[in-house]
């Protein structure tokens, strides 16, 4: 599918959960749970450990007219104490958006069979991806985390700070506050030796700097070999937006300070990097801007 056309969809989403927080005036942390109250009768969930056969479902029975949503409740053995396992809280916000998107619940009440999904963000279907995006806004919704993302520029820090806050996991926050980001700054995802995709914040692509693909930045071989032999950890490192980012020749662009921070995530398989700059260097100085104009 077009990259566009999908991003749409992806958006749109997110704007139903963010509604739906909305609508049920729910506070940070959100309970996604009591969005499956909101919803009685029509909807009930119920955990239990279902091993590795699944992370989440959810089922039509015809004859009731009702959806059940199902979760693994293997994760929550390593909980906070008090507090739901991030996983089951995105696993039960991804089902949430099986149920709540339109075609999605329109294709579950006529098919025989129930959906069944693992994990978060591990697939490429399009329809899971927007029910990743759905659960993602679910639990940051936008009118409550964007104030709080764009009080200063990301970092790893401040977005595990975010995370806490909002009991997401600290890789779906990633996404989230990057997508949520007033700020220049993108995620990167390295898998077999390079860079796979990277995903930016809007002003990134408004300042004419864009993701690039298949290839493997001098500074990343390091963190990527320690990754794969176990040893990773969380790592810094200083680089040039030319480095990572294509810019069709803006020269003015290359040798911008670009700010690297390494994550390996184990059950992805993957080492995503967090990339952050100065909004400064990327947009200049506007007292500058204003005294050239006058
Ligand atoms: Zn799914």
């Amino acid at each position: 599918m077009e990259w566009k056309a999908e991003k749409s969809r992806l958006a749109a989403a997110g704007r139903e959960a963010d509604a739906i927080v909305s609508r049920l005036r729910l506070v940070a942390p959100i309970d996604p749970l009591a969005i499956v109250r909101s919803e009685k009768p029509f909807l009930r969930a119920g955990g239990g450990d279902f091993g590795d056969r699944y992370d989440g479902m959810l089922e039509y029975h015809k004859s009731k007219n009702r959806f059940l949503l199902f979760y693994n409740t293997k994760y929550e053995s390593e909980a906070l104490p008090g507090r739901m396992h991030t996983r089951t809280r995105f696993t039960i916000g991804h089902e949430l958006g099986h149920y709540f998107l339109n075609h999605h619940r329109a294709c579950l009440m006529r098919r025989k069979h129930p959906h069944m999904s693992r994990g978060e963000f591990l697939t490429d279907v399009v329809v899971e991806r927007e029910a990743d995006s759905f659960a993602a806004s679910i639990l940051m919704p936008t009118h409550l985390a964007r104030p709080i993302v764009n009080k200063a520029e990301l970092s790893l820090h401040r977005i595990c700070e975010i995370a806490e806050q909002f009991n997401a996991s600290p890789v779906s926050a990633t996404f989230r506050c990057v997508s949520l980001s007033d700020f220049p700054c993108a995620i990167a995802g390295i898998r077999n030796g390079k860079v796979e995709w990277i995903f930016p914040s809007e002003p990134l692509l408004k300042a004419g700097i864009y993701p690039n693909r298949d290839f493997m930045p001098s500074n990343a071989r390091e963190p990527w070999n320690d990754y794969q032999n176990g040893l990773g950890d969380v790592s810094e490192a200083e680089g040039w937006v030319q480095d990572w980012f294509n810019i069709y020749d803006n020269e003015d662009l290359a040798k911008i300070h670009v700010t690297e921070e390494y994550i390996p995530v184990n059950w992805m398989g993957t080492l995503l990097v967090l990339l952050t700059m100065d909004e400064s260097d990327v947009f200049g100085d506007e007292e500058e801007e204003f005294e050239d104009e006058y």
